[in-house]
C-alpha cells in the first residue's frame, strides 16, 4: 500500500480522503491557495503545501504546481476528490508521466466519457439504453432543428461538455427552439469553452438514479447498489439516498448490469458513478443513460452507510493494484441512507450562494465515519454522519463551493432514516451564513418525500409548502430571548432578573420591559414578576406565564400554550433561535446599551460584533462628552451608534471608515 499520497481538493471531501488515510496509516499530503491557509483539510493532512491564489485556476486547477508538490513530499499517489482536476484526463496522464499514480480511471476512460455526445456514441455500441435523441457531430443550427423536430417536444438541448447542472435548456415547443439554442451556445462556450450541444427527449417527471460503480486492473467489475438523486433544485442535487424507493430486485440487476458494461466498455478502472433518467410510466420505469462520472461522487456516503464499506479505501487498494475486495455475490444492502447537502445559499432568493463567517456551527451528535465489516453493527452504532470541511469560526469565501457540509443519516427503514434525518437537521445550528437546512427540513417533511413519490420537479411541485415558511412565532421567540437572557444574567452575575437598571416597581409588582424587532415589526414586551418567583411575560397582545430550565439540549420553554426545546445564539442584537418546530430570528434591542453606556469596557471602546466601521463623527483630539456619537458601524445590514462613555479626549482613531473589524476590536481610544 501507498506510503504517503498527495490530495489535490480542499473542503470537506479532502478531510474525508484524509480520515481513510489516517486509518489505514497513509501519510498525507495538503495542498492549499491563499484562501485556505487556515482551512480545516490543511489541518487533516500531515503535510501541506500551497500552491497559489485563492481563484482555483491560481491554486487547485494548477496541475503543474500540485505534481511538483507531490515530487517535492515524496507522494506516490495523488487522489483528485470531486470537481476540480478529477475529470481532467490531461492531470490523469501528467501525473503518470511523473511516475504518480493517479487515483481514479485511466486517462482514456476519463475522456471517452468527458463529452456527453461522444459517450453516448460509445454507449449505444455498448447496447446501453439512451433517452431518443440526436448526439451526433453535427452542430447546424437548421438541422439540429430539424432533429428536435423529429424527436418531438419537449426536448432538452445539452452542452455536450457540460456538467453541475450548466448547459441546459428545455424547450417547450418548435417556436422556442433557435432562441434557446443560442443561449444554450453561448453559455457553453463560457462556462466549458466548447459549444457543441447535443439534444434529447425531455422525459416527464424523470427520476435520476444512479449507480456506483467500481472495476479493478484485473478486469473485474462489480456494481454497488443504486443512490436516488431525485430531488433537485436547479438540476443540482439536494437529497440523495440509496436504496431507490420502489426498485425491484429485478431492475436493480437490470441497472446495475448496464452500469457495469457502460464502465467495462472504456476499461473503467476504480469508482465510478453511471447516471440514469428513469422515466415513470403507468407503473412502469425504464432507464436510460445519461452520463457517467469518473470520479468519486459527492453523495457517496449513502452506499457506504447501506453497504458499511469505505470506498475511499477501495479506491486506494485498487490504485495499488489490489483487486476489488468483494465481487459481486457478496455485496449486501443493509437499512436505508438518506444525504442532505448544507449549503450556504438563501433558498427564499433562488437559492443564490452566500458568503461569511459561520460565527456557530453545532452539529447534531454523531460518529465519524468509519468502515465495519458488519452493516448492521455500524449503523447502530452510528445512525447520524457528518461530513464537512469546516468548523465554528471558518469562513465561506466567495472562491468555491457553497457547500458546508454533509449529513448523512441511516435507519433500518427510510421511515427510521427520515425520523433521524429531521431531528439531525432540527439539532444542526448555523449562524452567521444563511444556509438552506430549514428549507431541508420542509423538504423532508413535503408529503412527495415523505411518500416517496420522487421526480426532478418535487422542489417546484411543493414550492407552497418549502418556501419563506414561519414555524416559530413572535411568542415563542420572544420567550425565548428572554429566558436567554435572563439565563445569561444569572450565569454572570448571579443576580436576580430585576437588580438590572432596566427594572422597575410598580403596584409592589416588579417589571422589566424588553424591545425586539421581529420580522421588520417593532415589539414591546413586559417581564413581571410575581410574589411567589413566577414569571409573567406579555407579548404584544399575548400574556401569560413564562416557564424555563436549561439543560444539556437547550432552554426547555414554556409559554402561551406552547413548549419547546429552544437553542439560543446571540450574534450581536440578533438572537438566532432553533427549537425542534424550526428557527427563526429576533433582534432583542438592548435598552441599555441605547442609553449609550453598554460599549464602554474600561476606557475602551470596542466593536460590539464583527462588522464594518462606517464612520466617526470626531477626530484626535477632540473633546467628547458623554453619551456624545462617536463611530457608526454597520453590522448585520443594520447601522450601530457606538457613544462616549464618559467625558474626555480622543486619543486615537484605530480604524479607518471602511475597515472590516472583528468582535471586540478597540475602535477608538478616550482619555480622561
Ligand atoms: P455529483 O455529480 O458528485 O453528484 P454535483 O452534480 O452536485 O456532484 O456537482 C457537480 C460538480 O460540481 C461536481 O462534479 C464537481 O465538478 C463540482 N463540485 C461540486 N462540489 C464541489 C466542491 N466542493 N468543490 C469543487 N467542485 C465541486
Ligand atoms: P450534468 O453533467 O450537469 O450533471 P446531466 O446530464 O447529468 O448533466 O443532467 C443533470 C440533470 O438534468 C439530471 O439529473 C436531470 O434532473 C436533468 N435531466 C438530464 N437529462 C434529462 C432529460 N432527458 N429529461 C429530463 N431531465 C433531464
Ligand atoms: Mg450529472
Amino acid at each position: 500500500m501507498f506510503k504517503k499520497i498527495l490530495i489535490a481538493n480542499r473542503g470537506e471531501i479532502a478531510c474525508r480522503v484524509a480520515a481513510t488515510c489516517k486509518r489505514l496509516g497513509i501519510r498525507t499530503v495538503a495542498v492549499y491557495s491563499d484562501a485556505d491557509a487556515q482551512a480545516r483539510h490543511v489541518k487533516a493532512c500531515d503535510e501541506a503545501v500551497h500552491i497559489g491564489g485563492s481563484s482555483p485556476k491560481d491554486s487547485y486547477l494548477r496541475w503543474e504546481r500540485i505534481i511538483e508538490a507531490a515530487n517535492a513530499t515524496g507522494a506516490q499517489a495523488v487522489h483528485p476528490g470531486y470537481g476540480f482536476l478529477s475529470e481532467n484526463e490531461e492531470f490523469a496522464a501528467a501525473c503518470k508521466a511523473a511516475g504518480l499514480v493517479f487515483i481514479g480511471p485511466p486517462a482514456s476512460a476519463i475522456q471517452a466519457m468527458g463529452l456527453k455526445a461522444e459517450s453516448k456514441q460509445l454507449m449505444e455500441r455498448a447496447g446501453v439504453p439512451l433517452v431518443p435523441g440526436y448526439h451526433g457531430a453535427g452542430q447546424d443550427a437548421a438541422m439540429l432543428k430539424g432533429e428536435a423536430d423529429r424527436i418531438g417536444y419537449p426536448v432538452l438541448i445539452k452542452a455536450s461538455a457540460g456538467g453541475g447542472g450548466k448547459g441546459m435548456r428545455a424547450v417547450e415547443n418548435a417556436a422556442d427552439f433557435d432562441a434557446a439554442l443560442a443561449s444554450c451556445k453561448r453559455e457553453a462556450i463560457n462556462s466549458f469553452g466548447d459549444d457543441a450541444v447535443l439534444i434529447e427527449k425531455y422525459v416527464q417527471r424523470p427520476r435520476h438514479i444512479e449507480i456506483q460503480v467500481f472495476g479493478d486492473t484485473h478486469g473485474n467489475y462489480v456494481y454497488l447498489f443504486e443512490r436516488d438523486c431525485s430531488v433537485q433544485r436547479r438540476h443540482q442535487k439536494v437529497l440523495e439516498e440509496a436504496p431507490a424507493p420502489g426498485m425491484t430486485e429485478a431492475m436493480r440487476k437490470q441497472m446495475g448490469e448496464a452500469a457495469v458494461a457502460a464502465a467495462r466498455a472504456v476499461d473503467y478502472v476504480g469508482a465510478g458513478t453511471v447516471e440514469f433518467i428513469v422515466e415513470q410510466r403507468a407503473g412502469e420505469m425504464n432507464f436510460f443513460f445519461m452520463e457517467m462520472n469518473t470520479r468519486l461522487q459527492v453523495e457517496h456516503p449513502v452506499t457506504e452507510a447501506i453497504t458499511g464499506l469505505d470506498l475511499v479505501e477501495w479506491q486506494l487498494r485498487v490504485a495499488d493494484g489490489e483487486r476489488l475486495p468483494m465481487l459481486q455475490d457478496e455485496l449486501k444492502i443493509g437499512g436505508h441512507a438518506i444525504e442532505a447537502r448544507i449549503c450556504a445559499e438563501n433558498p427564499d432568493n433562488n437559492f443564490l450562494p452566500a458568503t461569511g463567517r459561520l460565527d456557530v456551527a453545532r452539529w447534531p451528535a454523531h460518529v465519524a465515519f468509519r468502515r465495519n465489516a458488519d452493516a448492521e453493527r455500524l449503523h447502530d452504532a452510528a445512525p447520524v454522519r457528518i461530513d464537512t470541511g469546516f468548523g465554528e469560526g471558518d469562513v465561506i469565501s466567495p472562491f468555491y463551493d457553497s457547500m458546508i457540509a454533509k449529513l448523512i443519516v441511516h435507519g433500518s427503514t427510510r421511515e427510521q432514516a427520515l425520523a433521524r434525518l429531521d431531528e439531525a437537521l432540527a439539532q444542526t445550528h448555523i449562524v452567521g451564513i444563511s444556509t438552506n437546512v430549514q428549507f431541508l427540513r420542509h423538504v423532508v417533511k413535503s408529503r412527495s418525500f415523505e411518500t416517496a413519490d420522487l421526480d426532478t420537479a418535487l422542489i417546484p411541485r411543493e414550492q407552497d409548502v418549502l418556501f419563506k415558511q414561519e414555524e416559530v412565532g413572535l411568542p415563542l421567540a420572544a420567550a425565548a430571548a428572554v429566558a436567554q437572557t435572563l439565563l445569561n444574567e444569572k450565569a454572570k452575575e448571579g443576580a436576580d432578573p430585576f437588580s438590572r437598571r432596566d427594572g422597575w416597581r410598580s403596584h409592589g409588582i416588579n417589571a422589566r420591559r424588553f424591545e425586539f424587532e421581529f420580522k421588520g415589526e417593532h415589539v414591546k414586551a413586559e417581564l413581571a414578576y410575581l410574589h411567589d418567583g413566577a414569571l409573567t411575560l406579555t407579548v404584544g397582545d399575548v400574556s401569560g406565564a413564562l416557564r424555563f430550565s436549561s439543560g444539556e439540549g437547550g432552554i426547555d420553554l414554556q409559554f402561551a400554550g406552547q413548549r419547546a426545546l429552544a437553542s439560543v445564539y446571540a450574534n450581536g442584537e440578533t438572537d438566532y433561535v432553533f427549537t425542534p418546530q424550526g428557527a427563526t430570528q429576533i433582534v432583542a434591542i438592548d435598552l441599555l446599551a441605547h442609553a449609550g453606556e453598554a460599549q464602554a469596557e474600561g476606557g475602551r471602546l470596542t466593536a460590539p460584533m464583527p462588522g464594518k466601521v462606517v464612520s466617526f463623527a470626531v477626530k484626535a483630539g477632540d473633546k467628547v462628552t458623554k453619551g456624545q456619537a462617536l463611530a457608526v458601524m454597520e453590522a448585520m445590514k443594520m447601522e450601530h451608534t457606538i457613544a462616549a462613555p464618559a467625558d474626555g479626549v480622543v486619543a486615537e482613531l484605530m480604524y479607518a471608515p471602511g475597515d472590516q473589524v472583528s468582535e471586540g476590536a478597540e475602535l477608538l481610544k478616550i482619555a480622561a
